[in-house]
This record gives C-alpha cells, sequence and structure tokens, in this order.
C-alpha cells in the first residue's frame, strides 16, 4: 500500500460533497488498495450496494462473492488486486449515481490510481467504462480490447451484478469469465 493511502482514506471517510449520498450512507466505501505499488490488477466498479455500505469495504456481497471465485478461476487472488468504486457512498435503492455525484467523486478514483499505478485495471460495468473512456458506449464495443488512457491501460467488462441478474447460463457471466482470463494474459 502506498505510504500516502491512509491520508487519503482519511479525506475521502469525511467527504460530504454530495447531500444525498452523505446523509443516507453508512459508511464511506473508499476501496481497498492493492497490496503491492505499482498495483498488478485494480478493479474499478460503479458504486456500493447495501452489503458494502454497511461493512465499510468494496464487493462484499454476492457480486464480490462472484468476483472472487472469478478471479480464482483465473488463477489470481482477491488478495493481489485492488478494488475500487467510481463513487465511494451508495446510491439509495441502489440507483445509478448521477453525473453529478460521479463528477464530484472523480478526483478521488484518479488520485488513488496515481498512488496505485496499476500495470492494468478493469473496469466492471458501463458506469466505469464510461468514466475512463470518457463517453458513453456499449460493452459489446468496448471489450476485447486494451485501452490505452493516459498512463493507464484499461480492459471494459460486464458488472459481477449483471452476470448474477442474468444468471450462470447468460452471457454476462461467460463474457466476465472470458475477459478476467484476458486480463490474466496480459499480466503475464
Ligand atoms: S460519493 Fe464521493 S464525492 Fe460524493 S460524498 Fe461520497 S466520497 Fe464524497
Amino acid at each position: 500500500m502506498p505510504s500516502q493511502w491512509p491520508a487519503l482514506v482519511r479525506e475521502i471517510s469525511t467527504c460530504h460533497a454530495c447531500e444525498e449520498l452523505a446523509a443516507t450512507r453508512q459508511k464511506v466505501v473508499v476501496g481497498d488498495p492493492a497490496p503491492a505499488v505499482p498495483a498488478r490488477l485494480v478493479f474499478v466498479g460503479e458504486a456500493p450496494g447495501a452489503q458494502e455500505d454497511a461493512a465499510g469495504r468494496p464487493f462484499v456481497g454476492k457480486a464480490g462473492q462472484l468476483l472472487d471465485q472469478l478471479l480464482a478461476d483465473a488463477g489470481m487472488s482477491r488478495a493481489e488486486v485492488g478494488v475500487l468504486n467510481v463513487i465511494k457512498c451508495r446510491p439509495p435503492n441502489n440507483r445509478r449515481p448521477t453525473p453529478a455525484e460521479v463528477a464530484q467523486c472523480r478526483p478521488y478514483l484518479q488520485r488513488q490510481l496515481a498512488l496505485l499505478q496499476p500495470r492494468l485495471i478493469v473496469a466492471l460495468g458501463l458506469t466505469a467504462v464510461a468514466w475512463f473512456l470518457g463517453r458513453r458506449t456499449t460493452l459489446a464495443e468496448a471489450r476485447g480490447i486494451v485501452h490505452r488512457i493516459g498512463d493507464y491501460k484499461v480492459i471494459a467488462t460486464y458488472h459481477p451484478s449483471a452476470a448474477i441478474r442474468f444468471g450462470p447460463a447468460g452471457a454476462p457471466m461467460a463474457a466476465l469469465r472470458d475477459d478476467l482470463a484476458f486480463a490474466a494474459r496480459e499480466l503475464v
């Protein structure tokens, strides 16, 4: 973990910039840094859900359990990777973050990535993919290639919650599995 990480955690944890989110959240979910710097791999999702909001940690609910399982299938483990979100506070009723909330929280994720210096980023779901690509796109367009965004290499894939929603035989599950295998190959 970078030495400046704890100070950034303290700063994010006391943020009240989004009035509604600050009033309704239980905990700010700052994210898990990778154990090493530069990080090999960092995942970026959309926002905390109910279980993450209660625990104060990212991807601890069903989506997180699926991510752990798919990581293991690709020969990696959660302990080796960083896990962050575009916004750090749970939107009420798990609604999509508003553009204003994404913009307000943007500097925090920028600073987290600058500290972790990831070799590869996997953007989970369209909110995260749009955060990096700077435009709305579809996952069909964005998947399957390594995007060079400034200093970063970014792979786009589905959010694990989409894979859960469509079930084990659904296209998002197969795509997520393929894309994590792609990420593992990129790291070799
Ligand atoms: S989502 Fe980000 S910017 Fe908004 S209150 Fe939470 S930490 Fe602050």
